[in-house]
């Protein structure tokens, strides 16, 4: 027993080398990722469940490796906020969705808000406000068209929050609590942040029509959100049930497979982006 737990230990070490060497040589090449532009952001549209119009994209980042093809972002990001090139790759996305949605917007498009998710060390970084009125300025995107997605993170630095969320909502743009109804203390955030959109986990949503709690949730999150004059979107919606259902309970907004996946710019502009 004792030989075959040893064996068991070589593999496993060898395992983990292995895992640390990929891990070491994917940290080598995302360093040179932003400078050989293998990024790519990938639109998710956000659907108003009453009339059925697109009226947001979500940008989710991609990262096309040179030898090992498309990378999502939850193999990356993690490293990505450990050896802080996060606020880098951040910057770019801001950049890049702020400019992406005003080309779509010159070329006649009908306007969508582009939503964008902010790492925790971006958002506090503390250069963020200033960056951001920066890119506003140069990509001449109308502010009222760019929203941010921000997470529990908030937490940590409260009053640091507050007050640069306060300033992002001088410069016009909108903000919306992302997986909303996980993280801690969210309830405070509804309070004291001045948010203007709820996104409802997807986890409450993939069970909706089996789970009676989540149903429950779900209903209540609604509720609350209106009656705090916040609007409400659904992420992770997947069928015709779930939609409805949303649709019921006067939820605003949709997003999820059974509308799209993510797509690229090309796509989402071919299939969504109609001409005024
Ligand atoms: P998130 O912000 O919660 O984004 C939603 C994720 O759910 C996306 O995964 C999306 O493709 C996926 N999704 C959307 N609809 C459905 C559905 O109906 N069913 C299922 N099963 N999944 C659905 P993705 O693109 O892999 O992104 C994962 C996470 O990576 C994001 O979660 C976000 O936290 C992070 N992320 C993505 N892009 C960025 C970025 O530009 N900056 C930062 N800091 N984080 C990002
Ligand atoms: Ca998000
Ligand atoms: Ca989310
Ligand atoms: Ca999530």
């Amino acid at each position: 027993a004792k030989a075959q737990g040893k064996n068991c230990y070589v593999v496993h070490n060898a395992e983990l080398l292995n895992e640390m060497m990929d891990e070491y040589m994917l940290e080598v090449d995302l360093r040179k990722a932003l400078e050989n532009k293998e990024f790519v952001l990938y639109y998710q549209p956000q659907i108003h469940n009453n009339t059925g119009v697109l009226v947001g994209l979500e940008a989710l980042i991609r990262w096309q490796h040179p030898t090992l093809g498309l990378i999502p972002p939850g193999k990356f990001i993690k490293l990505a906020e450990e050896n802080g090139l996060i606020t880098q790759i951040g910057e770019w996305v801001i950049d890049e969705a702020c400019s992406q949605n005003k080309k779509w917007q010159d070329a006649g498009m009908m306007p969508v808000k582009i939503s964008v998710n902010l790492s925790t060390q971006q958002f506090l970084t503390r250069n963020l406000i200033s960056f951001m009125e920066e890119v506003l300025e140069r990509t001449a995107i109308d502010p009222a068209y760019v929203v941010v997605e921000i997470t529990e993170y908030m937490a940590m630095e409260y009053d640091y929050s507050i007050q640069v969320l306060e300033q992002l909502k001088t410069l016009g743009i909108g903000i919306s609590i992302d997986d909303f109804g996980t993280g801690y203390s969210s309830l405070n955030y509804l309070k004291n942040f001045p948010i203007d959109y709820i996104k409802i986990d997807r986890s409450f949503v993939s069970e909706l029509m089996n789970n009676e709690k989540d149903a429950i949730i779900v209903k209540a999150i609604i509720t609350l959100a209106h009656n705090l004059h916040k609007e409400v979107i659904a992420e992770g919606v997947e069928t015709k049930d779930q939609l409805d259902f949303l649709k019921n309970h006067q939820c605003d907004i949709s997003q999820g497979y059974f509308f799209s996946k993510p797509l690229p710019a090309d796509k989402i502009e071919k299939i969504y982006l109609v001409q005024r």
